[in-house]
């Protein structure tokens, strides 16, 4: 069987098992230095580990499992990267933004979810990624923009995967990029985005985690969102909203709702008035997107009069909105293309 790895373990975790083995508890803070400051995960270059230390974290655990596949940089400076375990690949986003680096990463091997505009939702879920193949992701980004003079700033689960649908691991991942003994990502920096796992949104509201929470929404009432988003048909719009206003009421906190602008699906003024006043009341920020067109599944991206125009109706009915620039457009930049690409899902 193979070895856990090292980038499984919170700091918490990390503190246990030093414990457990007879030593200081500090000895975390120092492994948590290595891996993540001077980013070595070589246990044996690790000078203030003894020689007892460095064979117990030898025979016990084990290191990096991710390697690159395909890397493709658009001419906008977005780099798609495809990374690889021993049985999966995931795609991960480097974007550029004025505030610094942003990261998509994925949280499963495909996904089960079905949304009907999604690359990702072609390849249905293999399995969850463990919490150590998320950190990865993001230390090899971290890596490559070491020599830039540049850090990873913000985070966004945003890749291919459902994050609540691996809730466990999520929240390690997150433990362990937001510890300020490590790659100390505040917390406000990492945003987690469900398609509305309504059990899990309530769990987290109740363990008050200060990560930001999106909602991929995309429709505006049931009846379309019934023909986009499976997950609907088990947590309608109702259910969704009560599960917010529980979580706006426990935490006090900004909402994202996630809408991608499809042609003449969600894009009219009554889809955007519907959706002023289904969202009304939270404290909500409406973040609309462009499509990048997945050429099998049929749908279209709206020109930028449309999306303005939907932008505006939703300001005038009191809702903030944000018009998200298109990012990689010459390359295979929507979720889950590179990969269905290699897996011959596309031609
Ligand atoms: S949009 Fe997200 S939840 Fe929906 S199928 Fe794609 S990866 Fe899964």
């Amino acid at each position: 069987m193979s070895k856990k790895s090292i980038y499984d373990l919170t700091h918490q975790a990390m503190k246990d098992q030093f414990t457990a083995w007879g030593f200081s508890s500090f000895k975390a803070d120092q492994l948590f230095n290595w891996l993540y400051r001077k980013k070595i995960s070589d246990f044996d270059l690790m000078s203030d580990m003894s020689k007892a230390q460095k064979s117990l974290l030898n025979d016990t655990y084990g290191t990096t499992t991710l390697h690159l596949v395909e890397r493709q940089q658009s001419k906008d400076g977005t780099v798609k990267y495809l990374f690889g375990f021993d049985d999966a690949k995931v795609e991960c986003v480097r974007m550029h933004y004025h505030f610094g680096y942003s990261v998509c990463i994925s949280s499963q091997v495909g996904c089960n979810m079905g949304c009907k505009f999604c690359a990702s939702g072609l390849l249905k879920k293999q399995r969850d990624l463990t919490a150590g193949e998320m950190v990865q992701q993001v230390l090899y980004v971290a890596k490559e923009l070491e020599p830039l003079n540049e850090r990873v700033k913000n985070i966004v689960i945003m890749g291919t995967g459902e994050p609540f649908d691996n809730y466990e691991n999520v929240m390690d991942f997150c433990a362990i990029v937001n510890h300020p003994k490590g790659l100390e990502i505040g917390a406000r920096h990492i945003t987690i985005s469900t398609c509305g796992i309504v059990p899990k949104i309530r769990l987290f509201a109740d363990q008050h985690h200060q990560y930001n929470l999106a909602i991929s929404l995309h429709a505006p009432t049931n009846a379309l969102r019934d023909t986009l988003m499976p997950v609907n048909h088990a947590y309608p719009l109702e259910e969704l909203m009560d599960a917010l206003s529980y979580y706006a009421s426990k935490n006090n906190r900004k909402i994202t709702f996630e809408y991608i602008l499809l042609r003449h699906v969600n894009d009219t003024d009554e889809h955007a008035i519907a959706l002023a006043k289904l969202v009304k009341g939270l404290c909500a920020y409406v973040n609309l997107i462009p499509y990048n067109a997945v050429d099998e599944n049929g749908f279209q991206g709206v020109d930028m009069g449309v999306a303005l125009r939907f932008y505006d109706v939703l300001m005038k009915h009191g809702v903030k909105a944000t018009l998200r620039a298109r990012h990689g457009d010459d390359i295979d930049a929507a979720c889950g293309q590179l990969r269905a690409k290699r897996e011959g899902v596309f031609r």
